[in-house]
Parts: C-alpha cells; sequence; structure tokens
C-alpha cells in the first residue's frame, strides 16, 4: 500500500504538485495519465523518495515516511526508512538504465546481492526466473546492446521484480519502443496486473492504461483533475481539459 496525501512539489519557484492525493492499495494498478510537464515523472519520483517534498505525507505500508525540517527545507530523516521504501518500490524507467559492461543476468542479480547482501545462487535462481518469466530467459548471457528495446526494457522489469518488491512504479516503460516492441512490454504488464501485482504507472499508451488499469488519475496543473474506473475516465470524460488531452493523445 502507498498512500500519498496532499503533496506539494515546487523546483524553486515553479509549483510542480500543488497537493496531490493518491492511493494504490494491494493489488491496484493505477495510471497516471497527463500533458508533458504536468508533473507525473516528478510523482513517481517523489513517491520513491529519490526527490523532496515541501508538503505532505507519504506513508508505505501504513507507515508515514518521517521528516526533518520544513518546506524547502524539508528531507527524510531516517536513512534506513528510505532504504527499506526505495527497495520496496522497485522504479522502471523509460530508458531503461541497464549496465552496459554487465550481462543481462549480472544486471538483474545486482542490485538484490550488494543492496540487499541475499545469498547469490538463490539470488541467481531467482534472476532466471524472473527472465523467463518476462520471455527472455534466453538473453542472460547476452549484453544490453546485444538486445531490442522491448527485450531490455523487459530486462529492466525482470530487475524490478528480483528485488521483490511490494509495488512496481513505472515511468513511461513503453514510449522509447516502437509499436511491435511495445506491445511486449505492454503484455509483460498486463501479465504482472493480472498477478496481482500493486503498480504505478505513468503512461502516454491510453490503451495500455484502459486495460491494464484498476484506477485511472489525470494530472492537470499539479493537481488531480479527474479520477476513477478506466471506462468512465477514459471513455466518458468529465471536463474538457481531459477530453481535450485525450483527443489529442488518441
Ligand atoms: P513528460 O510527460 O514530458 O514526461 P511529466 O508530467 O513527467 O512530463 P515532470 O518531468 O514531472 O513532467 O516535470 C514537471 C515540471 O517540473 C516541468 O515543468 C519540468 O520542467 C519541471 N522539472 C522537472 N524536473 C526538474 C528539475 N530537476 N529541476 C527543475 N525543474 C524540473
Ligand atoms: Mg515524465
Amino acid at each position: 500500500v502507498v498512500e500519498i496525501r496532499d503533496l506539494h512539489k515546487s523546483y524553486g519557484q515553479l509549483e510542480v504538485l500543488k497537493g496531490v492525493d493518491i492511493v494504490a492499495r494491494k493489488g491496484d494498478v493505477v495510471s497516471l495519465i497527463g500533458s508533458s510537464g504536468s508533473g507525473k515523472s516528478t510523482l513517481l519520483r517523489c513517491a520513491n523518495l529519490l526527490e523532496d517534498s515541501q508538503k505532505g505525507e507519504i506513508l508505505f505500508e501504513g507507515e508515514p515516511v518521517k521528516w526533518k525540517g520544513q518546506g524547502a527545507a524539508r528531507r527524510p530523516a531516517d536513512r534506513a526508512q528510505v532504504t527499506r521504501i526505495r527497495t520496496n518500490l522497485s522504479m522502471v524507467f523509460q530508458q531503461f538504465n541497464l549496465w552496459a559492461h554487465m550481462t543481462i543476468l549480472q544486471n538483474v542479480m545486482e542490485a538484490p546481492v550488494t543492496v540487499l547482501k541475499r545469498d547469490r545462487p538463490e539470488v541467481e535462481d531467482a534472476a532466471r526466473r524472473y527472465l523467463e518469466k518476462v520471455g527472455i530467459g534466453d538473453k542472460c548471457n547476452a549484453y544490453p546492446a546485444q538486445l531490442s528495446g522491448g527485450q531490455q526494457q523487459r530486462a529492466a522489469i525482470a530487475r524490478g521484480l528480483c528485488m521483490e518488491p511490494r509495488a512496481l512504479l513505472f515511468d513511461e516503460p513503453t514510449s522509447a519502443l516502437d509499436p511491435e516492441l511495445e506491445q511486449e512490454v505492454v503484455k509483460v504488464i498486463r501479465a504482472l496486473a493480472d498477478e496481482g501485482r500493486t503498480m504505478l504507472i505513468v503512461t502516454h499508451d491510453m490503451r495500455m492504461a484502459h486495460d491494464v488499469s484498476s484506477h485511472v488519475v489525470f494530472l492537470h496543473q499539479g493537481l488531480i483533475a479527474e479520477e476513477g474506473a478506466p471506462g468512465t475516465v477514459l471513455k466518458n470524460p468529465q471536463t474538457d481539459r481531459l477530453r481535450q488531452f485525450l483527443s489529442a493523445s488518441a
């Protein structure tokens, strides 16, 4: 369970998030949509504590993030808590961010072994299982440059899964891919949704948002302008802003 309550975030004078509330309960797939610059990536990064926020609460499994200082000076107070939260919220980026000098298997094993200090043979078994699951079990010994974009993104998802996180955060996981390769990744995300994985997905792909989400959130100018079930939000928008956004992204 990830809860964000009244979150405010500014970069200097620029107010990006102006009081955003989002809850992703166990098994929820929440898609975040909105125009470029509306703060979607910022929101994910704040949730993961990769980015500081100035006001509001972030709770993980009911446990509120502890802060010290206020406003622009606010920082997480407890490093151990930050590490715990980050390792439990695996982030998958638009640009897969795989280590070029490591094989795919080594990429997937790296964080569980070095950050979580888990037993290497056990992690290797899990890594092979996750690579199998995303359909690239035969690529263990290849280097990232030897894979297609869709395969690299699936490797990045396997790497996220191998942390055994409570939730996965995706930042436009398909937008760097050609349409055919995109479908490979959408298929994996859909399978994860069917498994009941908790996910927060920033996407420009309205079809994916419609097909995999339990809840869709439309972010506009730093606030949630509309939210609800995908069939409602995406098929029956109530505001002009969302109507415009949807017709522009169709
Ligand atoms: P896109 O769909 O293009 O990825 P987004 O909704 O993810 O957009 P963000 O990346 O969250 O948007 O950016 C929100 C706003 O914050 C933008 O105006 C952006 O210029 C600004 N911004 C983002 N990161 C920084 C930063 N590190 N320093 C200053 N401003 C930033
Ligand atoms: Mg973004």
